[in-house]
């Protein structure tokens, strides 16, 4: 089979690649906790279980419009206003098959061969390869983790060039944590307004699974004179736990969003219509489940950070927000297993940390080595089982 050059220059998603092994290995009788996959481990609300079994129950089959129905964009429209304090008009939102697409469509939409995308590093593994999908060059932008892996406003200065056609903005991060408050945002703000033909994804994804008492802060909102050339996006996949349901939207300029939603058109059209449907019954039915989440992941992250930099050799800034545990190991590589194979790469760490029941995933698919990012969205047990399994196993290197 002939492939075209454009898959050649991608890899699988190495967190899904991750989640499938240790799912295969478990299946093999193997007692594997698997830490990899970036799911809740809570069911979605009954609002959106009641809306979609309503919703099949009335005979909902048909195709919506392609952006989304006017039900649920009324419904994310009323969601950023009170929630974040941005108004849209309903032909500036749309409604996609996952956040996934929502960044697909606006690459695909606006990147031509060469355009580049920036990226802060440590990354959500689906933006470099989405924007080389497109056509586009990725360009990384590295933070460090003794800066707790917060961009610095002069470094995105510095990586800004003419070919920048986006500025990734993820907050809270996968795979960090770190959520960035009003005051930085103000910075890259600043930074921003210098720079008129550049447009800004703000990733907002994990928005409701936050630790500090600040108010959640977007950067359109921050300033409004980058909201006309800002992307918003957000979903239902973290915040409802309804990962597996497939509903992402975003909300900005109508010309974008037009040019989004054609080539949605194209490829999967509308979400799925049931799919819809359950997330108007999340977005207006009752939240008061998401401070009871969010607590109970407060409870784990504790957990996790306090156990895992406890280990000599690992090491991690405590998260902000998110359900993720950014690990440096530099501490263990050169090291040598009981079985006498040396851990050159975080690769070789996550691999060994498999070997010794724990699926995590290599920081290498991030853009920031020698680390492994811990998921511990998983049940407190479990965790401090995994925990445990580190532990020992750490202890076990020569
Ligand atoms: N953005 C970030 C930062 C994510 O971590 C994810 C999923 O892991 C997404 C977007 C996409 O979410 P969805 O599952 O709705 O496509």
């Amino acid at each position: 089979m002939r492939l075209s050059a454009a898959i050649g220059r991608i890899q699988p998603s190495a967190t899904l690649a991750i989640m499938a092994r240790a799912a295969e290995l478990r299946a093999g009788g193997r007692d594997i906790i698997s830490l990899s996959v970036g799911e809740p481990d809570f069911p979605p609300p009954p609002s959106a279980c009641t809306a979609a079994i309503a919703a099949i129950e009335r005979g909902e089959h048909a195709y919506t419009a392609v952006e989304g129905t006017r039900a649920l964009r009324e419904a994310v429209q009323a969601k950023f206003a009170r929630e974040n304090g941005l108004q849209y008009g309903l032909d500036e939102l749309i409604v996609t098959t996952g956040g996934k697409q929502a960044i697909w469509n606006a690459f695909q939409a606006t990147l031509d061969d060469g355009d580049e995308v920036l990226i802060p590093t440590p990354y959500w593994v689906s933006y470099p390869d989405m924007a080389l999908l497109a056509g586009g060059t990725p360009v990384f932008v590295q933070t460090t983790e003794a800066a707790g892996y917060r961009l610095d406003p002069h470094a995105l200065a510095g990586a800004i060039g003419p070919r920048t056609r986006w500025f990734v903005l993820n907050s809270p991060s996968n795979p960090t944590g770190i959520t960035y408050s009003a005051a930085e945002l103000r910075a890259f703000a600043d930074v921003l307004l210098e720079h008129p033909d550049l447009q800004i994804l703000s990733d907002d994804m994990y928005e409701h699974i936050r630790y500090g008492d600040d108010a959640f802060a977007t950067i359109a909102a921050v300033e409004p004179r980058l909201k006309g050339r800002t992307l918003t996006l957000n979903g239902a996949s973290k915040a409802f736990s309804m990962t597996g349901w497939r509903i992402g939207y975003a909300g900005g300029p109508r010309d974008l969003i037009r040019a989004m939603a054609k080539a949605q058109s194209q490829t999967t059209a509308n979400p799925s219509v049931i799919a819809q449907e359950a997330a108007v019954g999340a977005l207006t039915g009752d939240l008061g489940f998401l401070e009871e989440r969010r607590a109970d992941y407060q409870r784990r992250r504790d957990l996790v950070h306090a156990r895992i930099t406890a280990i000599p050799g690992l090491s991690a800034p405590l998260p902000e927000g998110a359900f993720y545990l950014y690990v440096g190991c530099t501490g263990l590589i050169g090291r040598t297993t009981p079985a006498g194979a040396q851990l050159t790469t975080d690769e070789d760490v996550a691999a060994w940390l498999l070997e010794n029941g724990v699926a995590v995933v290599h920081g290498a698919a991030f853009g920031a080595s020698p680390a492994f990012r811990i998921s511990y969205a998983v049940a407190p047990a479990q965790l401090a089982e995994a925990c445990r399994r580190i532990e020992a196993a750490v202890a076990s290197l020569a």
